[in-house]
């Protein structure tokens, strides 16, 4: 719980189901945030809303209803997961404002409903902006209610959400069913798992992986929730996991993502134990060969040792 205490008296409890013109049955059991605390809230300028008309993007079918988006070529792609119903659209982090226009407007041409609610993985402003676009249309912002403070805190330009939740969250929307979970920190302490049941499908946007590569030197990071998250995903009933980059994966990716952490921590532990400088440590991390085919191992490989290296120094201490 990384909430500030100024932030707490602006949540107040869901007033029943959501109404949007008293004839839909729309619903949720998120928690009201009050705006008015934040009106002239300081935004940092958005990096993303310059006009973009090369930047690559689609609207691609899952599985039945359910479609993901993307925005972004190559290792830049970003990604979520989008439900269709004839009461609305739901969005999961449109990544980008100058492309978030186009998706509002493909899904209408495409199905001919609006965006109902976004819902946020995180907050991360590569994977939350745009999604003013949709809110001034009059969709619903979703996120887990740790997002609030680094959103306000950072001045991210993306909308405030409108309604948030401590571990548990449900959306019925169209008659689907979609499910929020909160796990633990992990990938920043607000990252929402997102489970469309009848799809055994699940958003989980950063942690997870697919064949890849965690980001970097694992910036935002929780290794003891990483691996918890790893688990519970491991758990579910889904074959679909998206990942926020890159393509899909499955539950057999995420069991070898896991394998991996485990390993590296391992290793690193082990090292940093024996007294090994850094200089010296992270030429002595071994990779499997299955590790070393993975999406962006070259550039990431030694970033991840620091990311290791720098929360296993932050969680030791031996005789001293
Ligand atoms: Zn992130």
């Amino acid at each position: 719980m990384q909430i500030s205490r100024w932030l707490l008296p602006a949540l107040s409890a869901a007033a029943g189901p959501f109404s949007a013109n008293g004839a839909q049955a729309a619903s949720d059991n998120g928690f009201a945030v009050d705006h008015a605390k934040y009106a002239n809230r300081a935004v940092l300028p958005d990096f993303t809303a310059a006009d973009c008309p090369t930047n690559p993007r689609a609207l691609t079918q899952i599985k039945g209803n359910l479609y993901c988006h993307t925005t972004g070529a190559g290792l830049a792609v970003h990604s979520g997961l989008v439900l269709i119903t004839a009461e609305g659209a739901l969005v999961i982090d449109p990544a980008m404002t100058c492309t978030a226009g186009w998706l509002r407007d493909e899904i209408r041409q495409r199905f001919h409903v609006g965006v109902k609610y976004v819902v946020y993985t995180h907050a991360h402003t590569d994977h939350i902006s745009g999604a003013q676009v949709f809110q001034r249309d009059g969709a619903i912002v979703v996120a887990n209610k740790r997002a609030l403070e680094p959103i306000v805190g950072e001045k991210l330009p993306a909308a405030l959400p409108d309604r948030v939740f401590d571990k548990d969250m449900t959306i019925t929307l169209g008659g689907e069913t979609v499910q929020l979970h909160y796990v633990a920190p992990s990938h920043s302490d607000s990252l929402t798992m997102v489970l469309f049941p009848k799809y055994k499908a699940l958003q989980c946007t950063d942690v997870c992986q697919s064949k890849s590569m965690p980001y970097n030197d694992f910036l935002d990071f929780y290794y003891p929730g990483w691996i918890e998250t790893l688990d519970w995903v491991a758990a579910q009933d889904v074959d679909v996991i998206d990942i926020g980059h890159y393509s899909p994966g499955t539950k057999a990716d995420v069991v070898a993502e896991r394998d991996y952490m485990v390993d590296l921590h391992q290793q690193v532990l082990d090292l940093a134990r024996n007294g090994q400088s850094w200089d010296q440590l992270y030429r002595n991390v071994h990779f499997s060969d299955q590790v070393k085919t993975w999406t962006a191992f070259d550039s990431m490989h030694t970033l991840n040792v620091m990311g290791m290296y720098r929360w296993v120094s932050n969680h030791r201490r031996g005789e001293w």
